[in-house]
C-alpha cells in the first residue's frame, strides 16, 4: 500500500533510502523505518509518524553505516500505527529482514504454524509472519534465499512487495511480488527498488517491471530474475520518460493545489495525444471500430475515477446511444456478474495499480470480455494486463486527493463517446465535429475559472465552521456533486453528502437545518428549475444555499447567498468545468483547518489491497 525503497551499491545507504521514502510520502503512510546493512549486521531504527522523525532520529540516514539497505513507509493494516508494528521487520535472530507492502489473507493460520513451531512475535503485523515463515523455510530446506521466497510465495494468499535482506548474503537483496507494485531500477555498480518510480528517478531511469509472482536478487553487479518455479528468466530493461521536476513543489504550497492549477495543461495533453487532424484517434491504443461496436458498456473503477464513470455514463448513453453500466471494482469483482454479449469493460485507474479495479479485468478477461483501460501510469499492472489502454497525460499526480487525473479520465471518456458515437451512427460529421471543439473548449474555461480564486477562499474562511454539507444536483451535475463531496471529505474531513436533488424529500430533507449548508449544481437544461426548487425547499427549512452553474444563469440572492459561475459549454461536457469550484473550496477548507492537505489521514494514493 505505501512506500518501500531499497538501495544496494557503494554509496552510504541511509540518506538514500530517507531521500526516496521521502518522495513516496505522498501515498500516505502513518510511521516508517529502515534497515541498514553494516560491519555490526542489520540496524533497525523505526519511528511512527511523519518521515521527518525519523530523519531526525538518524541524522538525515547518516548515523547507520553500510551500503546496503531497505526502507519502509507503513500504512497500517494489521496492527495499530507505532514503533513496534512499523517495518523493517527481523526474525529473531536477525536472519532474516523484511519491509512488505500489502496484506498477507491468510497470516492468523500461518502464525499458528509458526508459533507450533516454536517461533515468538513481537508485533500485531501480518508482516512478522511473512519474516518467520521466510526464516522457517529458509532454515527448514537449507536451499538459499530464492527457494526460501519461493515457498513463502506458494503458501501465502493476499498482496505483497516484499524486499528480504539476509544475514548471511551480505550482498544482496532479494524482492519479490504479488498484486502490489514494484520495480528494480539499475546503474553503474548499484541497484534499487521502490514500490513506485519518483522514488528512485532522480538515481536513474533504467527500469525493470517485475511481474506476478516473480522474485529478483540485487547485487553491486547486476540484478537476477526469477519465477515462481525458481528459474532464472531474462527481462528487459524500459527507461522511463517521466519528468523528475514534475513531481517537485515549485512554488506552490501544496502539490494539490500545483495539480488543480495543472489541469488545463492535463486535459490540453490528453486530447491531443489522442485528437489528430480533427478527429479522435484511438489507433496507438489499438481501439479498432470493432471494439467499438459493442452493445453494452460496464466501466468499472473505485473512489474519483468511479465518479468519472458516473458522468461517462450520462454522456456516453446521450452522445452516442450505447447503455452503460457502472459498477463500484470492489463490488464487479465479487458479484458474479452477468455480462451481455458484445460488451467492453473499461477500467479507470490513475496509477493503474488499484487492486480492485485490477482484480475486476481479470474478472472480465476471464469471461472473454474484452477490456479497455484508462490509465495514467506507463507500465502499470491495468495497463499491462487489459486488452487495450488508453493513458491520461497527466502527468505524476503527487496529492492523495485526485484533481487533474480525473479531469484527464473525463476527457478520455468524452473522446471516447465521439468515437462510440461516430461508430454507432448516432452522429453526423457536423455534430461530430462541434462536439469535439467543445470538448477542446475545456482546458481554456477550466483556465478561467482558476484565474479568479477569491470567492471560493472566501467561503473557506467564511464557513470554516461548517460540519454538514449537502451537495445536489441532477444528472451530470449529481455526478460532478459525487466528485465535489468526496474531495471536500478527503482533504477537510467535513461531512458531506452528494444527493441527487430529487431524492432529498425521500428522507434526508430531514437533516436540514438552520446553518446547514446545501451546495446545489444546476447546469442540465431539462432540469435547472426543478433542481432549483428543491434549494428553495431547503433554503425554507434553514439551510444556507450555493448555486453553481453556467454564466448568465446565476441564481438570485433571494434564493443562494452565493452563487458561483463557470463558462458555458455543452452541458453534457459540464463536469469538466463544475469540479472546479469544487476542488477550490475543498482545498482551502483544508488550508483554512490547517490540515496536511496532500497527506489527508487514513488515505493512500494508490489503493493497492482490498
Ligand atoms: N499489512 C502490513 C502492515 O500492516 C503492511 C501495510 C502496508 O502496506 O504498509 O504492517
Amino acid at each position: 500500500m505505501c512506500g518501500i525503497v531499497g538501495y544496494i551499491g557503494k554509496k552510504q545507504a541511509g540518506p538514500i533510502l530517507l531521500d526516496g521514502l521521502s518522495r513516496l510520502e505522498y501515498r500516505g503512510y502513518d510511521s516508517a523505518g529502515i534497515a541498514v546493512r553494516g560491519k555490526r549486521g542489520v540496524e533497525v531504527v523505526k519511528s511512527k509518524g511523519r518521515l521527518a522523525l525519523l530523519v531526525e532520529k538518524t541524522d538525515g540516514g547518516k548515523s547507520l553505516d553500510g551500503t546496503v539497505g531497505i526502507g519502509h513507509t507503513r500504512w497500517a493494516t494489521h496492527g495499530v500505527p507505532n514503533e513496534t508494528n512499523a517495518h523493517p521487520h527481523c526474525s529473531a535472530d536477525k536472519n532474516v529482514t523484511v519491509v512488505h507492502n500489502g496484506i498477507l489473507e491468510n497470516y492468523r493460520e500461518l502464525r499458528q504454524k509458526l508459533a507450533a513451531n516454536g517461533y515468538k512475535f513481537y508485533s500485531e503485523t501480518d508482516t512478522e509472519v511473512i519474516v518467520n515463515l521466510i526464516d522457517y523455510y529458509y532454515k527448514k530446506y537449507k536451499a538459499g534465499p530464492v527457494d526460501a521466497i519461493a515457498r513463502f510465495m506458494q503458501r501465502a494468499r493476499g498482496a505483497y512487495a516484499i524486499a528480504v535482506m539476509f544475514r548471511k548474503y551480505a550482498g544482496a537483496i532479494y524482492v519479490a511480488r504479488k498484486d502490489s507494485p514494484m520495480i528494480v531500477g539499475v546503474a553503474e555498480g548499484e541497484a534499487y527498488v521502490a514500490s513506485d518510480v519518483p522514488a528512485i528517478l532522480k538515481h536513474t531511469r533504467t527500469v525493470y517491471y517485475i511481474d506476478n509472482l516473480e522474485m529478483a536478487c540485487l547485487t553491486r553487479k547486476g540484478v537476477s530474475f526469477y519465477n515462481a518455479d525458481r528459474e532464472p528468466i531474462d527481462k528487459e530493461a524500459v527507461t522511463v520518460e517521466m519528468d523528475a521536476s514534475a513531481a517537485d513543489k515549485e512554488e506552490w504550497q501544496h502539490f494539490m493545489i500545483k495539480e488543480i492549477h495543472e489541469q488545463p495543461r492535463a486535459v490540453r495533453n490528453t486530447f491531443d495525444r489522442y485528437v489528430q487532424d480533427g478527429k479522435v484517434d484511438f489507433s496507438e491504443a489499438e481501439l479498432t471500430e470493432e471494439d467499438l461496436r459493442c452493445k453494452h458498456i460496464v466501466i468499472t473503477a473505485c473512489g474519483s475515477a468511479y465518479h468519472v464513470g458516473i458522468v461517462l455514463q450520462y454522456v456516453i448513453e446521450r452522445i452516442a446511444r450505447v447503455p452503460v453500466r457502472v459498477e463500484l471494482a470492489s463490488e464487479f469483482r465479487y458479484r458474479d456478474f452477468l455480462f451481455e454479449p458484445d460488451t467492453l469493460v473499461v477500467a479507470i485507474s490513475q496509477s493503474g495499480e488499484t487492486a480492485d479495479t485490477l482484480a475486476a479485468v481479470r474478472e472480465a478477461k476471464a469471461h472473454g470480455v474484452k477490456t479497455l483501460a484508462v490509465v495514467n501510469v506507463q507500465g502499470s499492472s491495468i495497463a499491462r494486463e487489459a486488452d487495450r489502454t488508453v493513458f491520461t497525460v497527466a502527468g505524476p499526480e503527487i496529492a492523495v486527493a485526485t484533481t487533474k487525473a480525473y479531469s484527464a479520465q473525463l476527457v478520455v471518456g468524452y473522446l471516447l463517446a465521439l468515437e462510440l458515437a461516430r461508430v454507432h451512427g448516432a452522429v453526423d460529421g457536423t455534430e461530430y465535429t462541434r462536439l469535439l471543439s467543445e470538448v477542446a473548449s475545456v482546458p481554456d474555461k477550466i483556465a478561467a475559472i482558476l484565474s479568479d480564486i477569491s470567492s471560493y477562499q472566501r467561503f473557506a474562511a467564511e464557513h470554516v465552521n461548517m460540519h454538514d454539507v449537502f451537495m445536489i444536483g441532477r444528472g451530470i451535475d449529481y455526478a460532478a456533486c459525487m466528485e465535489g463531496s468526496l474531495k471536500l471529505k478527503e482533504v477537510s474531513y467535513v461531512h458531506t453528502e452528494a444527493y441527487a436533488a430529487g431524492e432529498l424529500k425521500h428522507g434526508t430533507i430531514s437533516l436540514i437545518e438552520k446553518g446547514t449548508v446545501v451546495i446545489g449544481i444546476l447546469t442540465q437544461s431539462g432540469v435547472y428549475e426543478k433542481t432549483a426548487s428543491n434549494l428553495e425547499e431547503v433554503k425554507s427549512r434553514g439551510a444556507s444555499v450555493v448555486g453553481i452553474t453556467f454564466e448568465g444563469h446565476a441564481l438570485g440572492s433571494e434564493i443562494a447567498s452565493a452563487c458561483w459561475t463557470v463558462p458555458v459549454i455543452d452541458e453534457r461536457f459540464a463536469a469538466s468545468l463544475l469540479v472546479v469550484p469544487l476542488q477550490l473550496v475543498s482545498y482551502y477548507m483544508s488550508v483554512q483547518l490547517g490540515l496536511d492537505v496532500d497527506k489527508p489521514r487514513n488515505l493512500a494514493k494508490s489503493v493497492t489491497v482490498e
